[in-house]
């Protein structure tokens, strides 16, 4: 995407439209508005209105509601410009699959064949045996995993998270994400959606030390510089084990085993027993200590104030794994202490052990967990919509959080949305649930979309190594940026764009940009859960215009 080119004054979910769903476009100047069909015909008309600045952008920006549209291509015009809208049955299939696709591309420790790979093929990485970084004398053969972001680093905590997505967007929507993915295991019987899950759940169970608690990361010292991952050779060590990282693999390895029992007893059980010994060594070690980077070491932290979420949401999916009413009684003690409901990412987990209960466990959870718990969901989840109201755009983040992976706060809002919708029927929360996901594709202050080989604007230059080493012009497909961050950017960032930029224009596309244009498997994950969401729904009866 070359960023010098003025972005156009119509901004539109570049991938297309769902029939049945309403559509929507940003408009930052000039009008009025038609819309026409293929043949000129006029359709609805929009006068130029005064439009009020948003704060994020910086623009005056309107969101044009176009409604319901049968499915066929459409021109939004005004008097200099037009963009092209195509409606059609399920049209962001192709994207999601992209999306879990992605993940495939970051794995780790497997040759990557051109069969599946196409051109972005190469042999196998990272598969000499780590050290313990305190224990250096000990050596383990760890294999496996995704590449976590830009880097060929693996860590527990956001790896975890990034599964759990998966297998929750397959546990509540199956129909949306169920396509095969043409990646090595498809066609073994399983939906390849949990295949891609499982090459990193193989990994996290490597990742746990014999006394139950988990190593926090499998890094080198410090990020590698942009080479291939097979040209790679620093070695690998395993890193202190943490309390976020034990807790989360205990949870995603607990809520894994109910999914994978149906395919395969016996991973399952595995999964369940090392989740109940992680669980083991958190009440043995009941006092939260944080994760330091040991001296020396220069890779992705992943720190937490508090490993309260993560025992909250490893207590409920331990609860539905097995039923021991002592985890019932753990998460009802956690949730007291008071739990964030409506967030999905690796630094809070607490949506997730909502997620549990209100859509697995329901009334097996009980009045609190399930009755009282839902509405404070409910209450919660409120502010996502607040938030979408107040923009321009209809993006649900606040102008002063564009921080490192907006696009995670965003996603994650358009997820607690979507489960509002589900669980109160609310067409409202839904529609803003489906700003976000145009946000993604295209309908943002950028004119980009955010999603590598998708759109007529896209990221073509991302913060990912093989993307950067592998010689090809275009980027490995289906990774998504992170996305504009003015809150903890880089000073060359700073240097380029200054003080004035606005917030959700705070973005490069270029390859150095780690800050703003960085990808990383727990952006795609969210990803993931909304497209197959919105892939689920049912086909509608096209209106008559
Ligand atoms: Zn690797």
């Amino acid at each position: 995407m070359d960023l010098s080119v003025a972005p156009k004054n119509i901004r539109i979910n570049q991938i297309g439209y769902s029939e049945g769903l309403p559509v929507h476009a940003a408009v930052t100047a000039g009008g009025p508005f038609r819309l026409e069909d293929e043949s000129g015909r006029i359709i609805r008309s929009y006068e130029a209105a005064p439009a009020g600045v948003d704060p994020a952008s910086g623009e005056p920006v309107r969101l044009l509601d176009l409604g319901i549209l049968p499915r066929g291509a459409y021109w939004l015009r005004s008097e200099n410009e037009q963009r092209r809208i195509t409606v059609s049955p399920r049209p962001w299939r192709e994207v999601t699959n992209a999306l879990i696709k992605g993940l495939y591309f970051q794995r780790c420790g497997c040759d990557l064949l051109p069969v599946h790979a196409g051109p972005y093929a190469h042999s196998a990485c990272h598969t000499a045996p780590a050290a313990d970084w305190l224990e250096r004398t000990v050596m383990r053969r760890v294999k496996g995993g995704w590449h976590d972001a830009g880097d060929y680093g693996k860590y527990v905590v956001p790896g975890a998270v990034a599964a759990a997505h998966l297998l929750y967007a397959w546990l509540l929507f199956p129909e949306g994400c169920a396509d095969p993915l043409n990646i090595p295991e498809t066609g073994n019987g399983v939906p390849d959606i949990l295949n891609e899950a499982r090459y990193e759940l193989e990994w996290l169970l490597q990742m746990q030390r014999a006394d139950g608690a988990f190593y926090h990361k499998l890094t080198k010292a410090r990020f590698a510089p942009f080479i291939m991952p097979e040209e790679d050779l620093q070695p690998e060590y395993l890193m202190p084990v943490s309390h976020c990282a034990t807790g989360d693999a205990c949870a995603c390895l607990a809520l894994a085993s109910r999914v994978f029992r149906s395919f395969d007893m016996d991973f399952a059980d595995e999964m369940l027993q090392a989740a109940l010994r992680a669980w083991n060594w958190l009440l043995e070690n009941p006092d939260f200590i944080p994760f330091r980077n040991p001296e020396d070491v220069h890779t992705g932290l992943y720190g937490d104030g508090s490993d309260s979420d993560e025992r909250f949401w490893a207590a409920c999916e331990l609860f539905a794994a097995t039923g021991r009413p002592e985890f019932l009684s753990s998460a009802e003690t956690l949730f007291r202490a008071g739990q964030d409901l409506n967030v999905f990412g690796w630094n809070n987990v607490g949506g997730l052990g909502a997620i549990c209960c209100l859509f697995v466990l329901k009334e097996k959870a009980g009045d609190l967990l399930y009755a009282a718990l839902k509405q404070a969901f409910l209450r919660q989840s409120e502010e996502a919509l607040a938030l979408s109201a107040r923009s321009g755009y209809g993006t649900a983040l606040s102008p002063d959080r564009y921080s490192w992976g907006s696009i995670l706060p965003i996603l994650s809002n358009a997820m607690a949305m979507i489960l509002n919708s589900l669980l109160t029927g609310r067409e409202d929360m839904r529609t803003a649930a489906l700003l976000q996901w145009h946000y993604a594709l295209g309908m943002n202050a950028l004119d980009c979309c955010f999603v590598t080989g998708f759109g007529e604007k896209t990221v073509r230059f991302p913060h990912h190594r093989p993307s950067g080493a592998d010689g090809i012009d275009d980027p490995v497909p289906g990774l998504i940026s992170g996305g504009p961050n003015n809150c903890h950017c880089y000073p060359a960032t700073r240097e380029k764009l200054g003080e004035s930029t606005p917030p959700a224009r705070y973005f490069l596309e270029e390859t150095f940009s780690a800050d703003t244009n960085e990808i990383a498997v727990y952006w795609n994950s969210p990803a993931v859960f909304v497209g197959a969401f919105f892939n689920s729904l049912p086909s509608p009866v096209s209106p008559n215009l």
